[in-house]
């Protein structure tokens, strides 16, 4: 794709908040909030791939369980096709479940071990009135849009490696043509010599289908081998987005610049050098002004008061005081 510039998006987000109460006292009391996710505004594009890349505990994974209705959001709007998800009838989120799936990230637990493959790649479309033939039929072709014999089907998921799992992961979520796939971690519990293989499936997917993907990763090589655009997280707030080109090549937050830098080969990015302070903070109780400056090198005094506003380049926003 080579336009990535908001033009067809199948998804667009503003001013969501994921924020889960924190109880205290018999009375169970409402005493503060987990600010999870916390994002102004995002789009993904038809046919496009959105990264999403951030430490473990950021919030990228209760974003998308967020997409996908797994949690409900404080506040906020998510429109898919332009209709606003929160205020969809149950039968309209029934049906919206044909066209938005999701990929999760450990390939055997997601996996119903009592049910075969057969059963467990057809279940959609058994569910959605949607067998045309037999059953059979089905598993077998979506076995070999996902590169494994036919004989697959009649096995159960112990019976396969981490990397075939996800594959029939993906079979599954594949089954009834959606349109976006929110892959959350897909391919961080598989050995780093499988990694590529369904990377590449997803991509050949992607382009065979016209989907579109969230693809969460904490892995920026991960992220920027499939993603079109990149957006970065931190403490629930995307505080760096872009083409992926532009992200890792002239990244500009001080945060990018450490994951970055965190790549297995350095200077394969970037050759500066920047290691990150600390742990993550808690987002029950984020800093004030900047949520990076209790970690960033590059930290001044503005940051610790006044929280960044955007600055764009193009289609390159960053939230920095430097900027
Ligand atoms: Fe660092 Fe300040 Fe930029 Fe935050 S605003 S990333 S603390 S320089």
């Amino acid at each position: 794709m080579s336009n990535q510039i908001k033009k067809y998006p199948i998804i667009e987000v503003n001013n969501l908040k994921t924020w889960f109460p924190i109880k205290r006292g018999v009375l169970s009391r409402t005493v503060g909030y987990i600010r999870a996710v916390d994002i102004a505004g995002l789009y993904i594009n038809r046919g496009e791939t959105l990264g999403l890349v951030g430490e473990s505990g950021c919030g990228k994974t209760t974003f998308g369980r967020t997409l996908s209705g797994l949690e409900k959001p404080r506040t906020g709007e998510m429109f898919f096709y332009g209709k606003n998800i929160l205020d969809l009838s149950r039968r309209e989120l029934r049906e919206l479940r044909k066209k938005m799936q999701i990929i999760f990230q450990d390939p055997l637990s997601s996996l119903n071990p009592r049910m075969n493959v057969l059963d467990i790649v057809t279940e959609g479309l058994a569910e959605f009135g949607k067998i045309e033939g037999t059953r059979e039929d089905h598993a077998k072709r979506l076995m070999n849009e996902v590169g494994l014999d036919n004989d697959a089907i009649y096995r159960y998921p112990h019976e396969f490696s981490g990397g075939q799992r996800q594959r029939i992961n993906i079979a599954r979520a594949i089954a009834l043509r959606p349109d976006f796939i929110i892959c959350d971690e897909p391919v961080s519990a598989l050995d780093v010599s499988v990694q590529a293989q369904v990377i590449n499936l997803l991509m050949d997917l992607r382009d065979t289908y016209n989907l579109s993907y969230l693809f969460i990763s904490h892995d920026l090589s991960v992220v920027s081998a499939i993603s079109n655009r990149v957006a970065v997280m931190y403490l629930g707030r995307i505080v760096e987005s872009g083409l992926t080109g532009d992200v890792i090549n002239n990244s500009k937050h001080p945060y990018t610049k450490a994951l970055i830098n965190a790549v297995p080969e350095p200077g394969h990015y970037q050759k500066e050098r920047i290691v990150l302070k600390g742990e993550m903070p808690s987002p029950s109780a984020p800093p004030s002004g900047c949520m990076f400056h209790t970690r960033c090198p590059e930290v001044m005094e503005i940051c610790r008061k006044q929280e960044p506003k955007e600055t764009m380049s193009g289609i390159h926003q960053v939230w920095c005081h430097l900027y």
